[in-house]
């Protein structure tokens, strides 16, 4: 009998593709295992196996495979699953899931490496711009990837050009598979299996008599080995003989000794575990545990929503220690900028080594060895602590997930597909596992906070701070009338600076909110208006004052800083608005003694970007923080007295549904960081709008009434949480095109669901990358069956790829979008 796998490749087809399989292999392979597989004309990609069974393809002849790579499933039975609901939900292909699913290193596949021709006779002059590019890159290194060429050239098509170049002998190609995750080894030493036995010992060091180095490391061997009771590294070894390594070798090469790897771990923890034992908990912490524990008896997703600094985490850590006792595992996913040190070395204070921690900004092999050990149910796995990719790892008994500041955007994935809520997929997975989940936040997102009113989630509270620190005092000052009468210092109010002075007198900390990047978003000429924009998108370039750029922040596009207009030839440039940058600089004339740090996507660059900043703060290196909203999240400074916010209103005035949301858990979040201490903390709130709702809303914490207004507001409108969205992006480098097919898609939309059907609109910034952009957006009342509805639309998608002038325009689904 012939047998087949079906097998998801990493890529956005609709189905899963057949391979014929051997009789030997049939018995070895399981679903989840890796297989190479040839796919197209010459790539190789890796797949994975979703199902064994006997039935040929109809409409193909079913390729064999080339190799099978794992002795052992990877990815098990609830895992599968779950892809396929967000496959499903996020109406994506289960390649793209698996895609993004799995640490790169796991997909190894052919890659293209572009290599210099040393036979052929290079004509620079008949090299055009991009070809001598690409020329001149292998000149100072030897081997390209293709992507490598694409960033060189600036462009995503560069196949014509590597056509060209192999033409004129300029480059050669290879097709290369290799496997990208390199374990670790640590190096050890054994003695000789001729050396042995006791007779062939004494010789040995009779014969080293004259070697007095080298018998001294044999000898250091034994005793080691007697002491230890486990293999001894070479380092160890070097270090306990005093021989060098020089020395080590030689015994090596003579077979004295023998040489042996082991592979390690990377990520090991390093810290002392200090066992302080868990802290006990204030009453209003242990009602609300109870309350939750309440919720998880009738296995209810739970909201857990308490004010700043109310002691959310310790609770968490009671969730976890129950979870560990059952021997299960837990998950704590926080959204991607949160991911403090702060937070772990306190989790890791409690549970040593049973950390691990999945983020990013690791590397591949470290997120290689968390997968494989959350596979192994390795104890230094049980609890993991990730961003939102945490939830793809091959947990088999979760016990407890925690979502916390589950209100935070991050958690939803932007780009690229499956555009995914982890928040929401993590409820999926809780449900699969049957474990526990509780969502945490002292600002819940209006859809959690509305599934808890409604009685579909269970809802804990926790409404002081704990240790009775009161809630900050909260200011807002009048930026007009302040202006008005000459009160303002650059940016910074009267009233503002008089607190900073007041704290900085005290030696207390000051943290300062300014929601943007770089100096000052944009140059204007003051003559004739015009500012420069990004060639590549229809923004302006926004400035950078400390490399005196103009960048894009879509495309990454640069420019010096221009002495003049390009438009009218003045020199009266003019910088408008104002960012971080800015607000730092006119803070470093206004105090010239205070020590300021910055903190925002610029200055957080690599993996310790962002702890170093925090760390530094947190030691009191720094007096002042200036940064965007990337110190909002989670973090604990005991010495900071003020928050002052620069201004409100370029939050409150950003053109979507979910501005006044975010702007009141935004401005909650940073307030909260003031005063986490005894004395009472200091917000002062900048606006010219100081009588707006939210605001009002923030100054006195009045979350439910931000809440009750904003869901009447849904309702009227028609948004989530009372209807759901789909949003969906058409994109082509032409415009015209682009304008027909959107308008052909929105009317077959129209046709099918009748209302409901907004657009195509340009969004704020309608090309990006000389790409055109417009957006429809679906919304579909809570009653309508959400599966049948994606089914109309992907239909109308495939009557759309039919009209051979729309195949080139992309589709781009987000489910939720927010
Ligand atoms: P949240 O997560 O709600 O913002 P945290 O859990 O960070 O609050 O708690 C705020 C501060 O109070 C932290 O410094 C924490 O160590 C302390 N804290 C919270 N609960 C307790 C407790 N039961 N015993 C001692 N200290 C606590
Ligand atoms: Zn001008
Ligand atoms: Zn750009």
């Amino acid at each position: 009998m012939q047998h087949f796998i079906n097998v998801i490749l990493p890529i956005p087809l609709e189905k899963l593709f057949t391979y014929s399989v051997s009789n030997a292999d049939f018995d070895y392979l399981k679903p989840g295992m890796r297989v190479a597989v040839p796919f197209g004309k010459s790539k190789i990609y890796t797949g994975l196996v979703y199902e064994i069974h006997s039935t040929p393809p109809e409409v193909y002849e079913a390729k064999e495979i080339h190799r099978i790579l794992d002795e052992h499933p990877i990815v098990n039975q609830l895992q599968l699953k779950h892809w396929r609901w967000i496959a499903d939900y996020y109406m994506c292909t289960i390649g793209e899931v698996f895609r993004s699913a799995m640490p790169s290193a796991f997909l190894l596949e052919s890659e293209t490496l572009i290599l210099k021709n040393e036979k052929g006779v290079v004509n620079e002059g008949d090299l055009n711009d991009d070809e001598f590019l690409v020329y001149e890159a292998l000149l100072h290194q030897s081997i390209l990837k293709v992507h490598e060429v694409s960033a060189i050239v600036e462009r995503k098509n560069v196949l014509p050009i590597l056509n060209r170049l192999i033409e004129k002998q300029v480059i050669l190609l290879k097709d290369e598979i290799y496997e990208r995750y390199i374990p670790k080894l640590v190096r050890y030493v054994k003695l000789g299996i001729n050396y042995t036995s006791e007779e062939k010992l004494e010789e040995l060091l009779e014969a080293l008599t004259r070697a007095p180095k080298q018998s001294q490391v044999v000898l250091s061997l034994f005793q080691l080995q007697a002491r230890e009771k486990k293999p001894i590294k070479i380092d160890d070894l070097s270090i306990a003989s005093g021989g060098s390594k020089a020395v080590i070798k030689a015994l090596i090469d003579k077979g004295v000794l023998e040489e042996y790897r082991i592979q390690t771990d990377r990520v090991n923890y390093e810290g002392i575990h200090t066992d302080y034992g868990l802290k006990s908990l204030n009453s209003h912490q242990k009602k609300a545990l109870e309350d939750i524990r309440q919720n998880f008896d009738k296995k209810k997703v739970t909201l857990l929503h308490g004010v700043t600094s109310s002691g959310k985490t310790e609770v968490y850590v009671k969730l976890i220690e129950e979870c560990l006792k059952e021997g299960k595992q837990a998950l704590y996913l926080l959204p991607e900028i949160a991911l403090t040190t702060q937070l772990i070395s306190r989790l890791q204070d409690y549970f040593g080594e049973k950390i691990a921690v999945y983020h990013s900004k690791y590397s591949v092999h470290e997120r290689v060895e968390v997968w494989n050990n959350v596979i192994q149910k390795k104890s230094k796995a049980q609890i993991v602590i990730g961003a939102r990719s945490a939830l793809y790892l091959p947990y088999s008994n979760l016990g407890l997930i925690i979502v916390d500041e589950e209100h935070e955007g991050s958690f939803k994935q932007f780009d690229p597909a499956p555009r995914y809520h982890a928040r929401d997929a993590a409820i999926v997975l809780a449900n699969l596992h049957g474990s526990n989940i509780i969502l945490g936040s002292a600002t819940p997102s209006i859809e959690s906070y509305h599934n808890s009113q409604t009685g579909k989630y269970g809802y804990a509270s926790i409404e002081r701070r704990f240790g009775n620190v009161l809630m900050p005092d909260i200011e807002l000052v009048d930026l007009k009338e302040q202006t008005r009468k000459r009160r303002m210092k650059g940016h910074f109010s009267e009233r503002l600076l008089n607190e900073v002075t007041e704290s900085l007198e005290n030696g207390e900390q000051v943290i300062l909110f300014q929601n943007r990047r770089g100096f000052a978003p944009i140059v204007e000429c003051t003559t004739c208006g015009h500012s420069p924009q990004c060639p590549n998108c229809d923004v302006s370039l926004t400035y950078h004052q400390y490399k005196k750029q103009l960048r894009c922040h879509y495309c990454s596009h640069h420019i010096a800083l221009p002495e003049s207009c390009e438009a009218c030839g003045s020199q009266t440039l003019d910088t408008k608005g104002f960012g971080t940058e800015q607000v730092e600089q006119e803070f470093k004339t206004l105090f010239p003694e205070a020590k300021v740090g910055r903190m925002d996507l610029d200055t957080t660059r690599g993996k310790y970007g962002y702890e170093k900043i925090i760390t530094a703060f947190e030691q009191q290196e720094l007096d002042v923080l200036v940064g965007t909203q990337m110190l909002t999240k989670g973090l604990d400074f005991r010495n900071v007295s003020l928050v002052g916010v620069m201004n409100a209103d370029s939050l409150l005035n950003f053109p979507d549904y979910r501005a006044h949301e975010r702007s009141y858990q935004l401005l909650t979040q940073v307030a909260g960081r003031a005063g986490r201490t005894k004395k009472r903390g200091k917000v002062i709130i900048q606006s010219y709008n100081p009588y707006h709702q939210i605001l009002k809303q923030v100054s006195v914490s009045d979350y439910e009434n931000m809440y009750k207004e904003q869901l009447y507001e849904r309702e009227q409108f028609l948004y989530p949480p009372v209807n759901r969205i789909i949003k969906i992006t058409f994109k082509h480098k032409n415009y015209n095109s682009l304008n027909e097919a959107a308008e052909w898609f929105a009317k077959s939309l129209r046709n099918v669901f009748g209302k409901g059907i907004l657009g195509p609109e340009y969004p704020p910034i309608a090309r990006i990358r000389n790409q055109y952009i417009k957006n429809v957006i679906i919304k579909i009342p809570l009653g309508q069956p959400l599966g049948k509805t994606k089914n109309s639309i992907k239909r109308i998608e495939r009557s759309f790829n039919a009209i051979s002038q729309f195949k080139s325009v992309r589709v781009i689904y987000n489910v939720d979008h927010i």
